[in-house]
């Protein structure tokens, strides 16, 4: 028998115009490219929506399936381009600027792309690719007259031209929630970047999961910040759970350093701000130089690679925010756990609460979650065994765009997510390490990332990265390299004596290397495959 109640299809265009009707009033502050700030109400961004979505259809005759590629910063038009895309049922392709311009070409031919919005930074970028990528019919630079660039783009046509005469009346489709609505493909260290292809229903789902209480909490009171690229699955999904709620958002543009969010935190007074280590890690030194400490500001969410309990506890205990880790992939929409606590913690002592908070915490429900061991056989709660941490649920993954005949689920439907976890009585997961970057010393696993954050707990520290790298007798052993803050003089002896009291004895790092910089991927994270490659045998060598 089959239930009575409405099949209302979960789709994007509503949540726009949701906001636009119950939140109208609430705005969207953007930092622009061309330099000032821009603000403006969702009611606005509704009609420019509409003008974009018409726009698309008549001049480009962009339809159900398509495929329109953007290269921006998280800004009005950017959003826009989210809500006009996918609203009218084709699909938004947001291309990570950062990808080496091979990838990108790679990327735009393998998504197919007809039209490309890109901003004034990225223009660059799409003149190289002139004659490389076929399918592209128009190239649209998100600008207003005034500041189109001299471009040798052919035909370049100016953004707010393009909309302005269009109606700002237009009728979303209702169409299969299932359809696809955008496409972001993984950074893949190694081959070519593969295609996560979300659906409306992923998408909605997704946002109602980021916005409970126990996941980030947004509410209709929040003002949110997301530093997190929108060229980096979705900014967390943040563009859509803000307007589902009626949260202010406040778009960073290009200008992702300390003193760029510190000024934009200090006039908008965010609520939430969401990004990665690296990000936050800048915006506290800049407070720390200038003395000055953030106002209002409830949590910051922390995800993309694990954060260190240093700067847990400086978020604290500097400006009164709740560091709230989360942990997520691409493959994932990207959310998977966030550490909010349970009624039981709330009377633990704060050293014990930092503890807590260095755990990426429990599945959003919607993701369950589970580890394993190489054979398949799940392994128990009970935050000491640690395994292959797998998922399922309506927002991860089954298959990568244009890779459908690759199975890339285990025999029971979940998808290994390549990190290797710990989970608790109370599913609270650890990262241990991702399972291609543990250190695999005569047996025993060694976590580079607990080494890491042990680490940058050192006030000269700057950064630290571990590989593990081949050894004659225990197989592989702990390599640090370390980049000093300016000025400062820690030696080796210096930070293996500061190690010793952080970590067992065992897991000492085998030698420290100081360097001026590390390699990162284009989403941040440290490279570690091209570390390998540079000092994979720097301990075979000084045994001769
Ligand atoms: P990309 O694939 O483009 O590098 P993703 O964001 O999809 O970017 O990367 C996902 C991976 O990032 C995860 O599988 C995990 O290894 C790492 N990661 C994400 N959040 C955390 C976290 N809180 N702690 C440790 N690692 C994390």
């Amino acid at each position: 028998m089959r239930g009575q109640m409405m099949d209302t299809q979960l789709l994007i265009a509503p949540l726009i115009r949701n906001a636009a009707r119950f939140h109208g009033d609430v705005e969207i502050v953007s930092r622009t490219c061309e330099g000032p700030i821009h603000r403006y109400t969702y009611a606005d961004a509704y009609k420019r929506v509409q003008q974009l979505a018409n726009a698309l259809a008549s001049r480009f005759g962009i339809a159900m399936g398509d495929r329109v590629g953007t290269l921006a910063w998280n800004g009005y038009r950017h959003f826009e381009a989210y809500f006009a895309v996918s609203g009218m049922g084709a699909i938004l392709h947001t291309i990570n600027p950062r990808l080496f311009l091979e990838q990108i070409e790679y990327i735009v031919n393998h998504a197919e792309d007809r039209v490309i919005l890109v901003d004034l930074t990225f223009v660059p970028i799409i003149e190289k690719l002139i004659g490389k990528i076929p399918t592209v019919e128009a190239v649209v630079i998100m600008t207003d007259r005034a500041n189109m660039p001299e471009t040798s783009i052919p035909n370049a046509i100016c953004y707010e031209e393009l909309i302005a005469d269009q109606s700002d009346s237009y009728d979303f489709p209702s169409f299969d929630e299932n359809t696809a609505s955008s496409l972001c493909y993984t950074s893949g260290t190694t081959g070519n970047p593969k295609g996560v292809l979300y659906s409306h229903r992923s998408n909605v789902l997704h946002s109602y999961g980021v916005c409970m209480t126990d996941t980030l909490g947004i509410s209709a009171t929040d003002a949110v910040l997301p530093v997190v690229p929108m060229f980096h699955v979705n900014a967390w999904g943040l563009p859509y759970a803000c307007p589902m709620v009626g949260a202010k958002l406040i778009f960073p543009g290009p200008r992702l350093d300390g003193p760029g969010l510190a000024e934009l935190i200090e006039m908008e007074r965010p609520t939430v701000l969401a990004g990665v280590p690296t990000v936050w890690l800048a915006l506290l030194n800049h407070l720390d130089e200038i003395g000055r400490r953030m106002e209002g500001v409830r949590i910051a969410v922390v995800g993309g690679s694990a954060a260190p309990e240093s700067m847990i506890r400086k978020f604290q205990e500097k400006h009164g925010t709740f560091l709230l880790h989360a942990w997520g992939m691409t493959e994932l929409s990207p959310i998977g756990t966030a550490c909010t606590f349970k009624a039981k913690h709330l009377s633990l002592d704060q050293e014990a609460k930092y503890k807590l908070q260095t755990k990426i915490g429990k599945p959003a429900y919607g993701v369950e979650m589970r580890i394993t061991d190489d054979e398949g056989n799940e392994l128990p709660n009970d935050g000491v065994a640690f395994g292959h941490l797998k998922v399922r649920g309506p927002w991860v993954l089954k298959s990568y765009f244009r890779r459908d005949d690759e199975n890339i689920l285990d025999e029971d439907g979940w998808f290994d997510t390549g990190d290797i976890a710990t989970v608790d009585q109370d599913g609270y997961a650890q990262i241990v390490d991702r399972a291609k970057d543990v250190i695999k010393s005569g047996g025993e696993w060694i976590s580079s990332i607990d080494l890491e954050n042990a680490a940058v707990g050192h006030p000269d520290v700057k950064e630290a990265a571990v590989i593990g790298v081949a050894h004659p007798k225990w197989q592989e052993r702990p390599l640090l390299l370390v980049i000093r803050r300016e000025g400062a003089t820690l030696d080796k002896q210096g930070m293996l004596d500061y190690l010793e009291t952080k970590v067992v004895k065992w897991w000492l790092p085998d030698d420290v290397i100081f360097v001026e910089e590390l390699p990162h991927t284009a989403t941040g994270k440290l490279l570690k495959l091209k570390l390998r490659e540079a000092y994979g045998d720097w301990l075979m060598k000084q045994a001769g």
